[in-house]
Formats: C-alpha cells, sequence, structure tokens
C-alpha cells in the first residue's frame, strides 16, 4: 500500500478536527446506548480522571464548556444510570462523580474504539513523534488561552517521583492515580515559569 503523504496545503487544524469528528461517530457503537458527543466526552473523563479531577467543574475545563453546561451534561448521564453522585468527604470535596458499572459496560462499545485501533496500528516511532506532537500543540494552545493542560503524574512539575507524593494537593499517590488525568497537572516543561 502506497503511503500518502498530506501536501503542503493541507490544512493541520481542519484535519484534527475532522479526525475527531469521525473518531467519535457513532456509526460502530453497537449495542451502545446512543450518546451525544459530549455525552461520550463525559464518560470516558470520568473513568480518566483521578480523584482531585472527577467533578463538573473539572469536566467543565476539560471539555472547554461552561459550567452549566458540564452539569447538564453529569446530569443527563446520571439520569441514564452511566454515573453517580458519590460522597469524598476526606478529599476535602462533598462529592465526587463515578462511572457506574453500566458506564462501564458503555466504555466498553465506546465509538472511539476505531480510532485507537487505527493509531494503535501505527509504527511505533510515528505513533511517538504524534503523541509528542499533539502533546506539545495542547499545550501551547491551552497557553494561549489560559486553559489548564490535562495530563498525568509522569509529566507534571508537582511530582515528587521518588515518594509519590503530589506537592499540588498534598497527596500520596497510588500507581492507578498516577496514571489518571489531572486538573492539577502542570507540565514539567513549565518549571520556573509559573
Ligand atoms: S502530581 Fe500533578 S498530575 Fe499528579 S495529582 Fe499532582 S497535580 Fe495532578
Amino acid at each position: 500500500m502506497s503511503e500518502h503523504i498530506p501536501s503542503q496545503g493541507t490544512d493541520l487544524a481542519d484535519l484534527i478536527v475532522h479526525l475527531a469528528r469521525l473518531g467519535q461517530s457513532c456509526g460502530h457503537a453497537e449495542g451502545a446506548t446512543p450518546l451525544t458527543a459530549a455525552q461520550w466526552t463525559a464518560l470516558r473523563y470520568f473513568a480518566r480522571a483521578n480523584r482531585f479531577s472527577r467533578t463538573p467543574s473539572a469536566f467543565s475545563e476539560f471539555h472547554a464548556t461552561t459550567r452549566g453546561t458540564a452539569s447538564q451534561t453529569v446530569k443527563s448521564l446520571v439520569a441514564l444510570g452511566f454515573l453517580e453522585r458519590k460522597s469524598h468527604a476526606s478529599d476535602g470535596r462533598s462529592t465526587l462523580i463515578e462511572v457506574t458499572a453500566a458506564g462501564h459496560a458503555q466504555l466498553r462499545r465506546d465509538p472511539l474504539r476505531d480510532l485507537r485501533n487505527v493509531l494503535a496500528d501505527l509504527p511505533d516511532n510515528a505513533r511517538a513523534a504524534l503523541a509528542s506532537t499533539l502533546t506539545q500543540a495542547v499545550a501551547d494552545l491551552a497557553n494561549r488561552r489560559a486553559a489548564p493542560v490535562f495530563g498525568t503524574c509522569g509529566d507534571c512539575n508537582h511530582l515528587d517521583s521518588k515518594a509519590h507524593y503530589c506537592h499540588c494537593t498534598q497527596s500520596l499517590l497510588s500507581l492507578p492515580e498516577m496514571q489518571a488525568i489531572c486538573v492539577d497537572f502542570q507540565p514539567a516543561r513549565l518549571r520556573g515559569q509559573s
């Protein structure tokens, strides 16, 4: 199969938006309850976010939407039985959002899995270069818009990696938590800039 190289005239921003929309289109989510793109994004977010980030307001920042819209999305998923509110008073937050068993079953039919498979089939070096380039682009765009960047502990300025301790939340972190996305993430490359 011949390799197709995009021409110089290709608008990369258009291409990225098109890829995201195609990946989220629900044509291949057989057996799944129909959800809007925003509902799918919320469900994925709460399945991947750490305990400091499983709130509607953190989701509103992740999804670059208003708190009101984010709350409505969460409310609709609670009504469908895919999310639930749980008390986590020990974390200083009265309520966190958790994905239910039905929500996890829905996620196993996530239409985004086709895009994940396509990306997983890329050669290792191409996938690593793409990950690095997109991560940089996300950080640069978020910086321009004064928006938070979401990431995981391994790439975060707040982590004491020897102690598995977070200086921002002043918490010890478990290994699974260190792989979850976080609203308080600060890219290590910005060290010294804040
Ligand atoms: S180290 Fe960074 S990413 Fe991890 S919990 Fe702390 S702020 Fe969040």
